[in-house]
């Protein structure tokens, strides 16, 4: 097994450098140019400078990755005295960090109440492969849906996570994989993409991203605009139970990579298992699927499909799956379920998984089943930290392969 490294733990939890009076200040990360614009205009810079205030900051807070006003060595002391007293750059506080030997890392992070009545945490997890590095962020804290095999359904909705905050664990975790350029480097250099850490993001963390479909659109424009973070939209994936209105708006107002939990092709198994189905029913979903703007055989839907012992992981399903999925491009992603106190479920057996999975590959898509790696951390991705704590060492394990099952995705 591999040995997990404690780099900080939560004795040593580590503050965000300017925590407690900062948190309260208005934090420019996570808005957008307009925004931007706004709150200078708002402390009284003049008008004929605020767009070359702007382009200074962005490039500082999403080239340079600065989380310090002080570092913005261009930007005149005046100017870096107003900012540091009115706004807030800091990053969230890490309670935990963990890394595994095989590179997958954890950050357990540490957000303010924002009305939730005590402060939220949430995990990031980053998984390193051969070619590139994915990061899987939450956007929200706990689930409003209660999918039947989701751990994260059993609990409620806390709250939702805002733009700032789904920023910012991309920017920690770059901060932290020292992914940005040194201070030291002329202003404006950038890491080229070939040696990023970060080269995909993954919305396949706590909480249904299209219920907090605002705020999630404004982070993933700024993790793809071209002047910042710069990702590219084909290396953004974005995974939803189903909610089919915002998956139209998602294709028309983000353009990212779609990936759908399926998990069922029968609508009375689905309304059972993502019962969300009952809203969206699969014609609906598919309708919305197969009119998802740019999809080509380079640029496919990704469906998700949990494999549970005696109930959707029969050959019959395998072949209904084929049926359904008929005429979008698509690419299947079997993942063995992870049992988690409580659940009713079991996992598939393993020749049962390599039947079905034998079966669709002989249909054309390729070697769907995802392996897991990393035992050694809970990187289990959407499951509340709170709870997981209180598992057993067993059930950690088993956890932890659920997320890490989920995030092989191609570019
Ligand atoms: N809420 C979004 C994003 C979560 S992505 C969504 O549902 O798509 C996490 C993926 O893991 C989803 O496909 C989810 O259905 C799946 N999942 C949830 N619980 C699981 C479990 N116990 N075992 C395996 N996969 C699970
Ligand atoms: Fe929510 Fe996704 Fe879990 Fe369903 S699978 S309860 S939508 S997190």
């Amino acid at each position: 097994m591999a040995v997990m490294e404690n780099l900080i733990g939560r004795e040593n939890a580590r503050p965000a450098p300017s925590a407690g009076k900062a948190a309260e200040m208005p934090s420019l990360i996570g808005a957008d140019r307009e925004e931007l614009a706004a709150m200078l205009r708002d402390r009284g810079v003049p008008e004929r400078q605020i767009k070359m205030r702007v382009s200074q900051l962005w490039n500082w807070l999403y080239v340079r990755g600065v989380s310090d006003f002080d570092a913005m060595a261009n930007v005149s002391k005046d100017m870096r005295e107003m900012l540091k007293a009115n706004f807030t750059i800091a990053r969230p506080e890490i309670v935990e960090e963990q890394v595994s030997n095989d590179g997958t890392r954890k950050w357990l992070l540490r957000y303010p109440p924002r009305g939730a009545g005590r402060p939220v945490e949430v995990e990031t997890v980053y998984i390193p492969e051969e070619g590139r590095g994915t990061l899987c962020i939450s956007s929200q804290v706990g689930c409003t849906l209660t999918c039947s095999f989701c751990h994260t359904g059993t609990q409620r909705l806390v709250r939702n996570l805002t733009a700032e905050e789904i920023l910012s664990q991309l920017l920690l975790a770059r901060d932290r994989l020292g992914d940005f350029p040194d201070r030291d480097v002329p202003q404006g250099a950038m890491i080229p993409s070939s040696d990023r850490k970060v080269t995909n993001i993954v919305m396949m963390g706590m909480g249904e991203p299209l219920y907090n479909f605002e705020e999630v659109k404004k982070a993933l424009l700024i993790a793809t605009d071209g002047d910042g973070l710069s990702l590219s939209k084909r290396r953004v994936t974005l995974s939803t139970s189903g909610v089919v209105p915002e998956i139209y708006r998602t294709g028309e107002e983000i353009g990212c990579m779609l990936a759908i939990s399926l998990h069922a092709v029968r609508d009375e198994l689905r309304d059972m298992l993502v019962p969300i189905n009952k809203k969206y029913p699969l014609k609906e979903l598919m309708e919305a699927c197969r009119a998802y703007p740019g999809l080509s055989n380079a640029r496919r839907i990704t469906f998700e499909y949990v494999m549970l012992k005696d109930v959707n992981d029969s050959l019959e399903d395998a072949k209904g799956l084929i049926q359904l999925l008929k005429g979008v491009p698509a690419k299947i992603n079997l993942i063995p379920f992870n049992p988690w106190p409580g659940t009713n479920y079991q996992c598939s057996d393993w020749a049962q998984i390599e039947k079905f999975a034998d079966f669709i590959n002989q249909a054309g898509y390729a070697s769907p089943i995802r392996t897991p790696r990393g035992r050694d951390i809970l990187a289990a991705c959407g499951q509340l930290k709170s709870e997981s704590e209180r598992m057993r060492k067993s059930e950690r394990l088993a956890f932890e392969a659920m997320m890490i099952a989920n995030h092989g995705e191609d570019d």
